[in-house]
């Protein structure tokens, strides 16, 4: 199968923060490869902005070496790297000052698209976009995009919702949650509402429950003092957790554009229950004893040894709407886990009634949607177990994995990044969270992360490498069910 690209308009995209961390290892390896797909048209420039003082040629030999460090092995062609990042700028700018901004008019064209790209800390975001203001950057072809986090809690994310509205409408803002561009996801809207089979089960008629698992096995590595501040709540629930759910949860939008999938996203949301504090367990996990150097304890890695922060949530949530009423959402997120592994799964109830008899004994469907690795869906299924000696049932799955049943070329591997970055030139916002949806879902998180600060609430320690504590092993036994198992 051939996939389809199609070139998008000429813009300019301004990089702020283009020489960080996240420009080098996601967004310039992105554009790259968008470029070799044939998708930025000619006319597309790209300017990296920072403080550094360093002169066009030094700027686009750090990109080079970025390319080559942050592309799977053997991918980069040479000299494509080479027409690529000849055409690069740079300028030396301080979002705090007054240095390189009259540079960076001289550089922008009228006319095409102006992306500008905020990929530095939030404290800047203001900063930024009061100055693309003053010098006169922001006309009706300008937008920005910004990075998490979207705030810490619901006052900061106000706050930032505020200093941005002051220069630009909502229709410019793009806020970035890389998860929303992974293809699987996308794909979720898709298996969804493009076909007659599951939307009729799509509730808590059929479905008994439904479980969400973002695992990582790395620890906190060299991130541990910004971690720290931050938690699995804020760093994972409050953003990729939460859409995954909206998403799963979600009425069907009248139609696929932005403003209607966002309308219905935000609807689930507000009509989340709050969540009870035994209904929540939190961990942090030990050091591996097999390699304690390479795999420190949390505390140590946070460098705060009587950190409290969590580097594990498991909760069960409800969602209070005609849909989902009796049906409990289980989250799961952690790291320093057993494998690495992000799945969605929807637990069909059983049969009503089983003309097969007790021992056939009980089996029931899961849609397991899988977002990495290996991206795909797989459905499961009952069927007779082959062979003599009567009617045994096994489960089995069917299974999609999309490089499989796509080929080569349309199981091509479109980073989140990529792909949203692309979204933003055509101007399509479907991908990218809405203000009123992330200060709805602060609204939500705030009392839980208040609750444990008034208890004194201390994480649970965990193996490193496990399945997380034994509390939320627990969490699901109780009410008779069992966590999928995460498997790399
Ligand atoms: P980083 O490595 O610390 O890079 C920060 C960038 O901002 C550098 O290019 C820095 O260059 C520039 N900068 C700092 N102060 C500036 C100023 N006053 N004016 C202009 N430029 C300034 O950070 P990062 O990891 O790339 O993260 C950037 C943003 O993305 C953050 O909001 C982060 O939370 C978010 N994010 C990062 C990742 C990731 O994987 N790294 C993932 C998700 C979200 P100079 O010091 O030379 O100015």
């Amino acid at each position: 199968m051939v996939s389809r690209v199609i070139p998008v308009d000429p813009f300019d995209l301004v990089i702020f923060g283009g020489t960080g961390d996240l420009a080098r290892r996601k967004i310039l390896p992105g554009l790259f490869r968008r470029y070799c797909a044939g998708q930025m048209p000619p006319e597309a420039r790209i300017i990296g902005a920072a403080r550094a003082d360093i002169d066009d040629a030094a700027y686009r030999e750090m990109v080079r070496d970025a390319i080559n460090e942050f592309s799977d092995e053997g991918s980069v062609d040479a000299d494509k790297l080479t027409s690529f990042i000849a055409d690069l700028s740079y300028v030396a700018i301080d979002a705090r000052g007054e240095t390189g901004w009259r540079q960076l008019v001289t550089h922008m064209r009228r006319g095409v698209v102006r992306a500008f790209y905020f990929s530095v800390a939030p404290s800047l975001f203001g900063d930024l976009a009061e100055r693309l203001n003053n010098h006169g950057l922001t006309d009706n072809n300008s937008r920005i995009v910004v990075e998490k986090p979207f705030g810490r809690d619901l006052a900061s994310a106000r706050q930032l919702n505020q200093d941005l509205a002051a220069f630009f409408d909502e229709s410019q803002i793009y806020r970035i949650d890389h998860y929303l561009g992974k293809e699987t996801v996308q794909n979720l809207m898709a298996v969804r509402f493009g076909n007659m089979l599951f939307e009729p089960l799509w509730n808590s008629q059929f479905v008994d429950h439904i479980q969400i698992t973002v695992a990582e096995t790395v620890g906190v590595g060299g991130r541990g003092e910004y971690y720290d501040k931050s938690g699995a709540m804020r760093d994972m629930v409050q953003n990729h957790l939460m859409q995954l759910l909206c998403l799963i949860a979600m009425e069907p939008p009248a139609r696929f554009d932005p403003d209607a999938v966002r309308d219905e996203k935000l609807k689930v949301i507000r009509a989340l229950e709050p969540v009870e504090p035994h209904h929540i367990i939190r961990g942090q996990y030990d050091a591996d004893p097999t390699d304690p150097v390479e795999n420190p304890s949390y505390r140590e890695g946070a460098e705060n040894p009587s950190s409290k922060t969590e580097s594990f949530i498991a909760m069960k949530t409800h969602i209070a709407n005609w849909r989902w009423a009796g049906t409990p959402f289980y989250l799961r997120t952690g790291k320093r886990l057993s494998a690495r592994s992000s799945e969605i799964s929807v637990m069909f109830k059983d049969t009503p009634h089983s003309i097969f008899g007790e021992e056939a004994g009980r089996h029931r469907n899961v849609l397991s949607i899988r977002l990495q690795p290996n991206e795909g869906m797989q459905l499961g299924v009952t069927i007779k177990e082959p062979g003599p000696g009567g009617m045994r049932l096994i489960d089995v799955p069917l299974d999609m994995s999309f490089a499989d049943a796509l080929g080569p070329d349309g199981g091509e591997n479109v980073d989140a990044y990529e792909r949203l970055i692309m979204d933003v030139i055509r101007g399509n916002q479907t991908l990218f969270m809405r203000g009123d949806e992330v200060e709805a879902a602060w609204t939500w998180t705030d009392p839980i992360i208040e609750g444990w600060t008034k208890r004194g609430d201390v994480p649970k320690p965990y193996d490193s490498h496990s399945a997380g504590p034994d509390a939320s092993t627990q969490l699901m036994r109780r009410d008779g069910r069992e966590w999928r198992e995460v498997t790399p």
